[in-house]
């Protein structure tokens, strides 16, 4: 049986690879770069059978072997960018590269005891005990064999060049989603790269975590604003379509951000509550949600807290164990 397609040149040397997910969203996108006789790849996908099948497939379909793909460049730590790093680094010989700010993240990523820290953490704001006999879910439990990353070769900081034959790949670090995310500007072609920072249908989780930063929204924000200032022709993000208009993304976006900060500014006006809780109202919570997904939309809503906090027009303090919130 012929293998339907899953590469496609978007840019004169630039291929989009979907490979699949075994959960939602089911598809990331994963690019592969052509400079001359050196090929790089910019992020992974996750580490299934399933997904590096499609990735050898695709590479053949455009002749490009292994050996010649010479970089391996992420945009961030998660197990869909990162997690079959260390089995393409193997396969390829290629060097990888990452921003120094994920590296403790990989290996926090990667356990599966339940840290104290966490726990308290989660129950300082206000999250219930999850009622499954296992206790609190980790990164390491959850993902298991799907993540199977290696520790990078060469950092990626802000303004770096990083080289692909003949091709020069600019960095730009867009902190948020993650603490060192970082997008791929392409000037001579006007294309951008941009992981999750800049998705055209969903906006990415930016969440409040024990392990800080302590206001990743203002930064993920702010590097909205940083991406319009490139001149761009094409888009190309980790989930759903390439698109043409970054400006315009990157300002719904922000406006998304603004209304929610609304919403939760009200739920709290004369009225003191957990993130937990601030979660509970703003989200909808059907039954039988997964425990993770309540962990997502608390600290989704921690991050907002925290904006408004830095902003002074909230006021946090402790109330019997309890870190809650009142407006101003
Ligand atoms: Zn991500």
């Amino acid at each position: 049986m012929a293998m339907e397609s899953k590469i496609r040149e978007v840019a004169p040397g630039i291929y989009q690879i979907y490979l699949p997910l075994p959960m939602r969203p089911s598809i990331v996108n994963v690019y592969l770069v052509r400079g001359g006789d050196e090929w790089a790849l910019i992020d992974t996908g996750m580490h299934s059978e399933d997904s590096i099948a499609t990735f050898k497939a695709a590479l053949a379909e455009v002749g490009c072997p292994l050996s010649a793909v010479r970089k391996l460049v992420c945009t961030h730590h998660h197990p869909d960018h990162f997690g079959t790093s260390r089995t393409y680094k193997e396969l390829t010989g290629a060097e990888v590269y990452l921003n120094p700010l994920e590296v403790p993240r990989v290996e926090r990523m990667q356990s599966s005891i339940p840290m104290p820290e966490a726990q308290a953490f989660f129950r300082s704001h206000g999250v219930p005990a999850p009622d499954s006999p296992d206790g609190q879910p980790t990164p390491g439990r959850y993902f298991g064999t799907l993540y199977a990353p290696v520790l990078p070769d060469h950092p990626l900081d802000d303004g770096d060049t990083v080289r692909i034959g003949n091709r020069e790949l600019i960095v730009v670090w867009t902190p948020g989603h993650t603490a060192g995310h970082c997008c791929f500007y392409f000037p001579a072609d006007k294309v951008l790269i941009v992981g999750d920072h800049l998705l055209p249908k969903i906006t990415p989780h930016v969440g409040v975590y024990h392990f800080g930063p302590d206001n990743p929204l203002r930064d993920f924000l702010d590097s909205q604003q940083k991406v319009q200032k490139f001149d761009v022709e094409l888009v190309l993000p980790a989930h759903g379509a390439v698109f043409k208009d970054h400006r315009y993304r990157a300002q719904q976006i922000i406006q998304h951000h603004k209304y929610r900060l609304q919403e939760m500014h009200g739920t709290i006006k004369g009225r003191a509550r957990t993130a937990y809780e601030v979660a509970m109202e703003i989200f909808d919570f059907g039954q039988d949600r997964p425990y993770f997904q309540l962990l997502a939309a608390t600290f989704e809503t921690l991050a907002h807290l925290h904006l408004l906090m830095y902003e002074d027009k909230v006021r946090r303090f402790e109330d019997d164990g309890k870190v809650k919130f009142i407006s101003q």
